[in-house]
């Protein structure tokens, strides 16, 4: 079985050391129901599946928080949607 390199990691993503750390640290607070979701404000109950977002427009360097999955990913979506909509993407013969 081979492990696409591109994919196969978390670090690749913005996902790295200092996520899985934070995450753990959030992870008690979240499983005991005392943690809100940073971007609709409600209680993320416990089991509820739940990502660590990050702040919009930060490229992923600033955490906000504990979200439920669904508001983590409808974000994403959105975020990527409007780039869609992007009529003129930057050349990559910047440098
Ligand atoms: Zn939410």
């Amino acid at each position: 079985m081979q492990v696409d390199r591109r994919y196969g990691t978390t670090t690749g993503q913005g996902y790295g050391t200092q996520h899985q750390a934070l995450r753990r640290a959030w992870a008690p607070k979240v499983a005991a129901g005392a943690a809100s979701c940073a971007r609709c404000g409600r209680t993320i109950e416990t089991g509820t599946p739940w990502d660590l977002g990050h702040r919009d427009g930060t490229g992923k360097r600033e955490y906000s928080g504990p979200e439920h999955r669904s508001c983590n990913r409808q974000a994403g979506a959105q975020l990527r949607n409007l780039r869609a909509l992007d009529p003129a993407p930057a050349p990559m013969t910047a440098w």
